[in-house]
Formats: C-alpha cells, sequence, structure tokens
C-alpha cells in the first residue's frame, strides 16, 4: 500500500477501507510513515469527513496500537469521563474523586491541551511530584486501592491517538468530528472501563462551536461506545463561556480545589461537575439521575469526595502538603490588569480568543515541543452577564515567561463585547444522550 495512494482517495471523497485504516494506523505509530503524509491525510478527513463505518474502524485501529487495560477484576463498576475540549475545563479534577468516593472505580487517561483547549495531564503536572506515567499495573492497582487513577498517554495505551493528537494540535485539524471522535473513544476503549461518560462542549470555546455539530459528535461517540459493549452517555455542555473562572494549568487546580472543599466559588463548574458525577453514579449503579445527584451533593458536603482526592495525589506522589498550605500554588512572575474600554454589560466572550490569550500567556503549546508555564493564564474578575464600569478590572493575566501582555490584552479587548443591556442567560447543560 502507497501513503499517497490513501491521501489521494480520501482528498477525492472516497472512504477508506479498514485495511487502508489500519494500515495507516500501525505505519505511523511504528513511525513508518512520516509526519507530512500524516498531516496530509488528516486535512483530507478533516474537509471529506469520514462515515459511521470509517470512523468506527479508525477508533478501533487506535484502540489496538498499544496495550489495553484489562480492569475486569476491578468488579463492575469501573467509570471513565471524557471531554471534548474547553477553556477553564477542569471537571475531571472533581468529578473523578467525587464519583470515586461514591465507589466508582475511575480508571482515567487523559490528553494534554490541545489548541487552545487545556488538558487535564497538564493541570495535574502543576502539582508538584504528580505522576501522569504509570505502567498498566500501577494503573490498575491504583484504581482498585483508592479507587481512582489518572494518567496520560505516557504509557502504551493508544500510542497512535498520543502521536496523532500532538500532530493534529499543531496542523489546524483538531476540530474534526471523526477525528475527535476517535481520538477520545480510541483512549476510553483502551483504558477499560465498563462505563463511560463524554462531556461534549458546544460554543465559541469548543471545537463544536454549533450545538447541532456537538450533537452530532455526541451521538457518534455513544453509537462507538455502545457498539463496543460499554454503557456509555453524553452530556451536552456550554462553552461560550469559560467554566469558572480560572484559565490555566496551576490556577485551575487550586479552583477546583476550592469546589471540593464545597466552596461556593464557581456555581458553573460546580454544576456541570455534579451532572457528569451523577450520570456516572448512575450508570454504574443503575439509578436515576436525581438520586445520583442527591449522593453526589451529600459527598461534596460531607467532604468525603476531597478525603478521596487527597488520597488520590498522594498516591500518585502528588505534594500534598504544598497543596494544602499554600494559597497559590505556582505563583507567577508577571502579572497584568485587563480593564474594560467602557462601561456596560458583557455579553459575549469569544471564549477560543480567551483560550488562545492563555496559550500566548505561556499556558499551552504553540509548538509540539513547547513547554509549558504552570503558573500562565487568567482570572476573569468579571464573566459573561456580568456589568463593568469603565476602568474596571475584567481580568488577571499572569506569566513567568513574558511580562509583554500587549498581544493578549489587544486580542482580549478585541473578544470581550460590552453593550449597555443584559443579555439573556444561557443553560449550562444543552442536552444528555
Ligand atoms: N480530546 C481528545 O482527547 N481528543 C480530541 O481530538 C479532542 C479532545
Amino acid at each position: 500500500m502507497l501513503m499517497y495512494d490513501i491521501i489521494q482517495k480520501k482528498k477525492h471523497g472516497e472512504a477508506l477501507s479498514r485495511e487502508e485504516i489500519r494500515w495507516f494506523i500501525d505505519g505511523y505509530t511504528k513511525g513508518e510513515i512520516p509526519d507530512y503524509q500524516a498531516s496530509a491525510l488528516l486535512m483530507a478527513i478533516y474537509f471529506q469527513g469520514m462515515t459511521d463505518e470509517e470512523t468506527a474502524e479508525l477508533t478501533m485501529a487506535m484502540r489496538d496500537s498499544g496495550d489495553q487495560a484489562d480492569l475486569s477484576d476491578l468488579g463492575p463498576y469501573t467509570a471513565d469521563k471524557h471531554s471534548t475540549g474547553g477553556v477553564g475545563d477542569k471537571t475531571s479534577l472533581i468529578v473523578a474523586p467525587l464519583a470515586a468516593s461514591l465507589g466508582c472505580r475511575i480508571a482515567k487517561m487523559s490528553g494534554r491541551g490541545l489548541g487552545h483547549t487545556g488538558g487535564t495531564v497538564d493541570k495535574l503536572e502543576s502539582i508538584p511530584g504528580f505522576r501522569t506515567s504509570l505502567s498498566p499495573e500501577e494503573f490498575r492497582k491504583q484504581v482498585e486501592k483508592v479507587g481512582i487513577s489518572i494518567i496520560g498517554q505516557s504509557g502504551n495505551f493508544a500510542p497512535a491517538d498520543k502521536k496523532l493528537y500532538a500532530l493534529r494540535d499543531v496542523t489546524a485539524t483538531i476540530d474534526s468530528i471523526p477525528l475527535i471522535a476517535a481520538s477520545i473513544m480510541s483512549k476510553k476503549l483502551a483504558a477499560g472501563s465498563q462505563h463511560i461518560v463524554l462531556d461534549v462542549k458546544t460554543g465559541s470555546g469548543s471545537f463544536m462551536k454549533t450545538q447541532t455539530e456537538a450533537r452530532k459528535l455526541a451521538e457518534k461517540m455513544v453509537a462507538i461506545g455502545r457498539h463496543c459493549g460499554r454503557k456509555t452517555a453524553a452530556v451536552i455542555s456550554n462553552m461560550d463561556i469559560p467554566l469558572g473562572r480560572a484559565v490555566g494549568n496551576s490556577l485551575e487546580i487550586q479552583e477546583a480545589l476550592a469546589v471540593l472543599k464545597n466552596k461556593d466559588t464557581a456555581p458553573d463548574l460546580r454544576q456541570v461537575s455534579l451532572t457528569l458525577a451523577s450520570m456516572m453514579v448512575s450508570l454504574c449503579f443503575d439509578i436515576s439521575r436525581e438520586e445520583a445527584l442527591e449522593r453526589c451533593e451529600e459527598n461534596l458536603r460531607n467532604g468525603a469526595a476531597l478525603k478521596t482526592y487527597w488520597e488520590w495525589i498522594c498516591a500518585q506522589g502528588g505534594d500534598v502538603t504544598r497543596l494544602q498550605e499554600s494559597e497559590n500554588l505556582c505563583p507567577a512572575r508577571f502579572s497584568f490588569s485587563l480593564k474594560a474600554p467602557c462601561s456596560g454589560f458583557i455579553v459575549h466572550m469569544n471564549t477560543e480568543e480567551v483560550g488562545k490569550a492563555s496559550v500566548l500567556l505561556g499556558a499551552g503549546r504553540a509548538k509540539k515541543e513547547d513547554s509549558i508555564d504552570f503558573s500562565a493564564g487568567l482570572w476573569l474578575s468579571k464573566k459573561t452577564g456580568e456589568y463593568v464600569t469603565e476602568g474596571e478590572e475584567i481580568m488577571l493575566l499572569f506569566s513567568s515567561v513574558t511580562d509583554d501582555f500587549r498581544q493578549a490584552e489587544a486580542a482580549l479587548i478585541n473578544a470581550i463585547q460590552i453593550q449597555p443591556e443584559a443579555p439573556c442567560p444561557a443553560p449550562l447543560i444543552y442536552g444528555i444522550l
């Protein structure tokens, strides 16, 4: 087979065969197909799409590209969750320990930041000592002992996705329904959990800008999960506004911790996290969503979720004392207060631009090999729907790699619309599948 022919076929909109998809995934994973040909194929897929059969084949080929965890001895309640990506999206840091505190066994493989969106693995690595790379055996044992383990794709789980994910990040081929569906579901299937909850984001900060696209992606992923024998559900949630007020790795760790401490600082983050955790509990224990929600709320109130969080961070080597004692886990060297150019209500924030500004400050990667500044990011002093007076602070920007905030400032000012009338509040959850 020739890579040239496969690219050519997809460029003309033809469906690839099972053999062609498997040959590509196998060759790319082994390093036999160069990045430039893989990039060309990704771009052809981006423009031409894939049929349901191709997407399912791609998912399974990527799942089979490496190890697959066998979690059968952990009992029937293994559960995993994944978000399609957003800005300030730190729900995994809350959902995982919360659901684990109620008996779910969370065996989760997460991604790094992608494009303008953050990634759980980068966030966790901002905790000093935290290990996101465990062997399949360590991963399994930790779920057994603590009830939760979250790792990156550093083991040999879905290595094809690990390589493709990094390539897509820098070739503008992220926002493609088949590529996202295969990327997420290959990891979820390889990680071995029986129950999968997907958080499909929609709005300006997500890869799916419209609810119609988000629903299509959700349906594809749910169908793949169920076809492979996993109990799978999806929540379609609002990413037209950053979730919570913190954007950036260590800032988000701290905001998530505040929710686990049952502080009332980020009601939107709390609500989306509760929805996802209760879906997980409901799927695992076959109980109604209402009952699952009550159990989740109770475990946030009584500190059980927080206790599980500390056990988990400690088990993966994270410096719990530092997290418990410091107000600011990773202080930035430089900061900048972004002021409102006029008075009025913030009616919209282009959330992708907010994410891109955080990348500019060092919170994400512009190139595959870039390293992350864990202290970088921004704090939203004001959010969509809130009133600002001219000159009042809208956001506080942080970085340790640059003290030049002009580019981020200009992009953010452009991204924020201020008008005299208050906007209608948008729902946080658009649907559940
Ligand atoms: N998250 C993933 O794991 N993969 C994607 O392609 C997008 C979001």
